[in-house]
């Protein structure tokens, strides 16, 4: 073996930062699975009940999806070989596209290489400086560096707080540039769902474009997982609607739902859909089964919420803050155990990974500062026994550490 080169003195500051998140015990090293994404698998030679994932519906090991993509790999190969606007476009993405508009009841469908990337670029693309955005505080990075990316103004109301978006829109109402009104359907770092109806209810009162951002929603809210706009009844009045297919749908990529000229728009100025390259067939065959999964196998939504009622209750019961004071109430698989101080939540994961449950820690920046917690994700996989057997170990390192007294 050789040695690798020496590390060069330009890049010292990125060590000196390092250096300070281990100080602040904040630090981590990836942990890496070892078999497939499953309620229980492998990490670092580790059996665990897995907590930690976003496979809602346990989609990731399917047999039908990984049948699709295997056929599609032996039909078309394994790469598209351009991007969308040269080469890239392959019948299977258009197929893909139709499939998700037809399911979410809109004339027409983009799919993007992640929702991260549906979300900064449309959000970059649709608006400019003179635009502003209305954008709740908890809205994910990808919004955010959108935003950026979009030079519009950018307006930031405090969570969920329908009195102080309004007081936003009513500040910019007589300006000349467009209003964009910006939720996630549901927030990833505390469950709880965006109230897409009454912030309908603003964007059609002061003309703004209304844009949910369903990542954590796609699969779970709604009927047969339709997401957030479904579940709040709202056809026709959010005009752009972002999903993701690397969440529930077991996948990867994301895509913008709403008009043809929506999506023709995008096709033509989105930057990640004119310069970086589509997704792999076997990638829109994975998606295309999924889709009819949703649409066949129902069940499969309700078990996740059995077992998220199940869980959640567990939790609570055991005395663990699962948020509701000074920190939203989750409503969604999504749970929380809220320990504020980074340090302890960090050394907590560990001890809970140790004990044989993964639930990753999360801290600032991901999180505000104090404000630091564990977040378990439920899915449709888990059994009882898995759930009993996880709260068990929870609740007993939990009064290991005095976090449960
Ligand atoms: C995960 C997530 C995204 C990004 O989706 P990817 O497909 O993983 O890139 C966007 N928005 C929210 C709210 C998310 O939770």
């Amino acid at each position: 073996m050789t040695t690798a080169v020496a590390p060069r003195k330009q890049l010292a500051h990125l060590s000196s930062q390092l250096e300070e998140l281990k100080q602040k015990g904040t630090y981590f090293k990836l942990r890496v699975l070892e078999d497939q994404q499953e309620p229980v698998c492998t990490y670092d030679g580790k059996r665990v009940i897995n907590l930690a994932s976003n496979n809602y519906l346990g989609l990731t090991a399917h047999p039908k999806l990984r049948e699709a993509a295997i056929d599609a790999t032996r039909k078309y190969g394994v790469g598209s070989g351009a991007v969308r606007t040269i080469a890239g476009t392959m019948r299977i993405h258009m197929e893909l596209e139709e499939k998700i508009a037809r399911f979410k009841n809109v004339e027409a469908c983009v799919v993007f290489q992640s929702g991260f990337t549906a979300n900064a670029g449309t959000v970059s693309s649709i608006l400019g400086k003179d635009d502003f955005i209305i954008s709740d505080e908890l809205n994910h990075a990808s919004i955010i560096d959108g935003a950026r990316l979009s030079r519009a103004k950018v307006k930031v109301f405090r969570h969920r707080d329908m009195a102080h978006a309004e007081e936003l829109l009513r500040e910019v109402e007589n300006e000349p540039g467009r209003k964009l009104l910006i939720t996630d359907g549901v927030f990833s770092m505390d469950g709880d769902i965006g109230p897409v109806d009454k912030l309908c209810d603003l964007a059609d009162k002061y003309g703004a474009i209304m844009m949910v951002d369903d990542a954590h929603a796609s699969g779970v809210l709604g009927r047969n997982g339709r997401g957030s706009v479904d579940h709040f009844h709202c056809h026709g009045r959010v005009d752009v609607q972002v999903g993701t297919l690397s969440k529930a749908i077991g996948s990867l990529g994301g895509y913008v739902c709403g008009s043809r000229d929506l999506i023709d728009y995008l096709y033509h100025r989105a930057r990640p859909f004119l310069f970086s390259t589509s997704h792999p067939p076997s990638v829109a065959a994975t998606c295309i089964a999924a889709f009819d999964i949703l649409e066949n196998e129902p069940e499969r939504i309700e078990h996740l919420w059995d077992n998220t009622r199940y869980f959640k209750q567990g939790l609570a019961s055991a005395g663990f803050n699962i948020g509701g004071v000074n920190t939203p109430a989750s409503e969604t698989p999504i749970t929380p155990i809220i320990l504020g101080d980074g340090r302890a939540t960090m050394e907590f994961s560990r001890k809970l990974f140790d004990a044989g449950v993964m639930a990753t820690g999360i801290a600032f920046p991901t999180v505000p500062e104090g404000k630091a917690r564990i977040r378990t994700i439920m899915t449709s996989e888990h059994t009882r026994a898995q759930l009993d057997q996880a709260l068990e170990t929870i609740s007993r390192v939990g009064r290991q550490m005095t976090i449960l007294t």
